[in-house]
């Protein structure tokens, strides 16, 4: 007879480790199984080993940064709010503080503390680990579900399908819980990389490699269309564009029929309006003649991405400030405030920090995490239909849906 369990949860990241825990909490006899031979991958390399854990804003902030689809996750962050979210972790020894960008991190900086926090809790809690034990298969039986491991058959009464994107491949995430949703007759949207650096087909780009600008509003356009539009910080690197804006944009790029109609558009100087970008060029090249023309762009933007929109501009690098005409101050005024570049598509899966797409969000009860198909099937994290932008939503969507499937199961 294949061994049977309350709670069968598969991937080991953020959504299931607290999945497990508050379903074995609940006195669920509950198997968690992850293929990687450590749990939480994802989350030892996330925020660039610091682990990003959550937001400065309240629940209603997180759901609006999902846009639309956010609503999803109302009853969720009732379960698991942001604040009991930091309190858990705190509780669990891990000090936590709020950057100015808003985003959470441990005091430590150590994403490493992130996981032991939660490792801790799942074994007080009670539930069984398995590592390097991939599922393989997941299928209806007669007393729930069966899965399939390469050693062994397993039956559980209720299933949580963590198993994540398939962003990053390497880390673990192939996008097996699609097709385990799949074959139980879920629809799956198609999955395409999010949080992605952008690529831009432009030597004068790749030039600028290095170059971060800390202001910048970054708009995706189609035509006329404005897909979308951050502000933020942006870097400029040897395959086009990263830094928070590129990857917040860039899930219309990669949802987008045809990417490379697409244009990108850069307002260097979002503080500054037109007409005053114009007289501060005007004033200065009177005041200051004898100085190169690059000399007199504004502070925040650096000589060298100065020298480039000169030559965008066709203006000489030599060029000296007097002179400069109305039609030359347009010009430049222009390359500043709407930079714009053609975009080719995004560095794809293997950098995309989250998956845009998965399982269709209609098709699970949002105050439950049940599917609506298979009773059995709880599913919760990045497998869903549910990307946020950068800056700690993403983890707070796969611990709060986690954790809300650990209180249904
Ligand atoms: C480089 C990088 C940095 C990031 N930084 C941040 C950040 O700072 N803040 C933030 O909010 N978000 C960040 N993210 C996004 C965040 O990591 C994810 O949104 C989050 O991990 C999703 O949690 P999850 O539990 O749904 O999936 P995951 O954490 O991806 O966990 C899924 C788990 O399932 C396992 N698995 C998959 N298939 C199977 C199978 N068949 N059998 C058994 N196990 C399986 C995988 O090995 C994995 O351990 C980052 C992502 C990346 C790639």
């Amino acid at each position: 007879m294949a061994e049977l369990w309350d709670v069968a949860v598969i991937g080991g990241g953020a959504a299931g480790l607290l999945a497990a825990s508050r379903a074995a909490e609940r006195g669920r006899r509950t198997l968690l199984l992850e293929k990687n031979a450590r749990p939480g991958v994802k989350i030892l390399m996330s925020g660039g080993t610091r682990c990003n854990i959550t937001h400065d804003t309240d629940n209603r902030g997180i759901v609006q940064g999902f846009g639309p689809p956010g609503k999803f996750l109302h009853s969720a962050l009732a379960a698991l709010s942001v604040r009991q979210t930091i309190e858990l972790f705190e509780s669990e020894g891990v000090a936590t503080k709020v950057e100015e960008t808003g985003k959470i991190f441990p005091v430590s900086d150590k994403a490493a503390d992130v996981l032991a926090a939660l490792l801790r809790r799942l074994q007080r809690g009670g539930a069984t680990l398995a590592l390097s034990e991939p599922v393989l298969e997941l299928r209806r039986s007669e007393a729930g579900l069966s899965l399939t491991t390469p050693g062994r058959t397993l039956l559980a009464r209720r299933v949580v399908l963590t198993t994540g994107g398939q962003s990053y491949p390497g880390s673990g995430t192939t996008g097996d819980g699609y097709r385990f949703a799949r074959a139980l007759g879920h629809t799956i949207v198609p999955p395409r990389p999010a949080l992605a650096p952008l690529t831009v087909n432009l030597p004068w780009v790749a030039e600028l490699r290095g170059i971060t600008i800390p202001d910048v509003t970054l708009r995706v356009l189609d035509g006329n269309q404005v897909l979308a539009n951050r502000r933020g910080s942006l870097l400029f690197a040897h395959f086009g564009l990263s830094g928070p804006v590129a990857l917040d944009v860039s899930r219309v790029v990669s949802g987008a029929e045809r990417p490379e109609a697409l244009t990108l558009e850069i307002d260097l100087l979002p503080g500054m309006k037109e007409a005053e970008l114009d007289e501060h060029l005007r004033r200065e090249a009177l005041a200051s003649g004898k100085k190169l023309l690059v000399g007199i762009l504004p502070e925040a933007l650096p000589r060298r991405l100065g020298e480039m929109l000169l030559t965008q501009a066709k203006l000489p690098l030599d060029r000296k400030a007097a002179g400069l005409t109305k039609g030359e101050r347009t010009l430049l005024v222009q390359s500043m405030k709407r930079l714009r570049l053609p975009v080719k598509g995004t560095l794809g899966f293997q950098r995309a920090e989250v998956t845009a797409g998965g399982v269709a969000l209609a098709e699970v009860d949002s105050r439950t995490m049940q599917s609506k198909l298979v009773p059995e099937l709880y599913l919760a994290g990045e497998v869903l239909d549910l990307d946020g932008p950068i800056g700690g939503y993403n983890f707070q969507a796969a611990f709060s849906t986690g954790w809300l499937a650990g209180e249904s199961v």
